[in-house]
């Protein structure tokens, strides 16, 4: 067989994918699992955005666009940038893609050179490490814990930038840990940044809408205006408003960056679907009510899984101050024995018990770059969120220990 190519060595695969694929030969046998695996809303795509993509359809709006994004979509994001976030846009300074994910991926690649580094805050998203090594350059990790909140310092990211960074890459309200960066905290980051002119910021905020106990959302380009001509600010419908199978992510930046990014989008992806930005445009113009609803119903489920949590000896969770994702440290857990007298040596061995013999699916630590913990996600039926936790607690307190 001819060679693969030798890009594929520079990464692993994401830690998920064993338990994905074990969940889902578990589900194909017939086993209800109690799946707080993924990360998706459990709400339906509102109607009024169905609407639009059917009448989409029947309009025959289904060509493509240009590559990055019709113009009618660029206006609605720059009605939702100055509506929401007080920053003001042109049209050549918005691009769309077919979801934040693969459009992250080519800003990494648009911002940096072969060995550069990119700085971000550890517990992360497995597929930022990933497009950042896919790029040929490395993730320099700040570790953060629960005594910062998971969030990194002034002091910490500025230890963290040396002359091979290209890019900051801020998360906030973060996936796994839930932390949010006040508007304040972000002026401190902002400082450490403002030091360092050859750096670029990438901030992912697509979890801006998921924020609990009445915080405020703040991001960088709003919180120091005089870095904006190096920050790439990333959204998208996916969260925010129940659509993960549209695809539809955005951002916004200065024009050399955008234009950057729209010559690798132009080559390697082509526009994104014409009657997804439809119904994106009906998501971002319509009604914003239900968003306030969708994230008091996460912070409720967010309090009872934590009071259900608190009921086990031996685990322990940091409050997530937004985005839907619990992260519990199982650190306790450790050394345990299982009734059938397996070992608990990491948290994946915890997991894999709880899938097996607790038919619970969550995602081990090691994914997110930070270990022992799990992560479970609260975008979950309330009734499968709570008996998945309860069988979390029970597991948990099953196990024995020697001496
Ligand atoms: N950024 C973060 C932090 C995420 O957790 C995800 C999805 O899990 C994405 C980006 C990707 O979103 P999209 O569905 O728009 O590709």
């Amino acid at each position: 067989m001819p060679a693969l190519s030798s890009t594929l060595d520079r990464f692993q695969p994401s830690a998920i994918s064993d338990i994905f694929t074990l969940t889902a030969t578990l589900k194909a046998q017939g086993k209800k699992i109690y799946d707080l695996s993924t990360g998706e809303p459990d709400f339906d795509t509102p109607q009024h955005v169905k609407d639009a993509a059917v009448k989409a359809i029947a309009e025959g709006n289904t060509k493509y666009t240009p590559v990055d994004g019709s113009l009618a979509i660029k206006s609605a994001i720059m009605r939702k940038f100055s509506r929401e976030n007080d920053l003001h846009y042109s049209a050549d300074e918005i691009v769309v893609a077919n979801g934040a994910k693969p459009l992250l991926a080519d800003a990494i690649r648009t911002l940096t050179n072969p060995a550069s580094e990119v700085v971000l805050a550890s517990p992360c998203w497995p597929s930022h490490v990933g497009m950042i090594e896919i790029a040929g350059s490395y993730p320099r990790f700040v570790r953060t814990t629960e005594d910062t909140g998971f969030k990194m310092t002034p002091e910490s990211l500025a230890a963290a930038i040396t002359p091979k960074t290209s890019v900051v890459l801020l998360c906030s309200p973060s996936n796994p840990t839930g932390a949010a960066y006040t508007h304040s905290e972000l002026e401190g980051l902002s400082a450490a940044l403002a030091r360092h002119p050859a750096v670029w910021i990438v901030s992912d905020d697509l979890y801006e809408h998921i924020l609990f106990d009445g915080r405020s959302f703040a991001t960088m380009a709003q919180v120091n205006r005089s870095l904006a001509s190096r920050i790439l600010t990333v959204n998208g419908v996916s969260k925010a408003y129940a659509m993960t199978g549209w695809r539809i992510g955005y951002a916004a930046g200065p024009r050399p960056l955008i234009n950057g990014l729209c010559k690798i989008m132009s080559q390697a992806a082509g526009c994104p679907s014409s009657v997804s930005q439809a119904a994106a445009i009906a998501a971002l113009d319509g009604p914003q009510d239900y968003l306030k609803n969708w994230a008091n119903s996460y912070q409720r489920r967010r309090d009872r899984s934590i009071a259900a949590l608190k009921g086990s000896r031996a685990l322990r969770c940091a409050v997530p101050e937004g985005a839907f994702y619990l992260y519990p440290s199982c650190h306790g857990l450790i050394g345990g024995t299982t009734a059938r007298g397996t070992r608990i040596r990491s948290s994946g061995d915890f997991v894999r018990y709880l899938l097996e013999d607790w038919n619970v699916a969550v995602v081990p630590g090691a994914a997110f770059e930070a270990d022992p913990y799990f992560r479970l996600s609260i975008a979950t039926a309330d009734a499968d969120l709570d008996e998945g936790i309860r069988r979390i607690t029970a597991a948990a307190d099953s196990l024995s220990y020697q001496g």
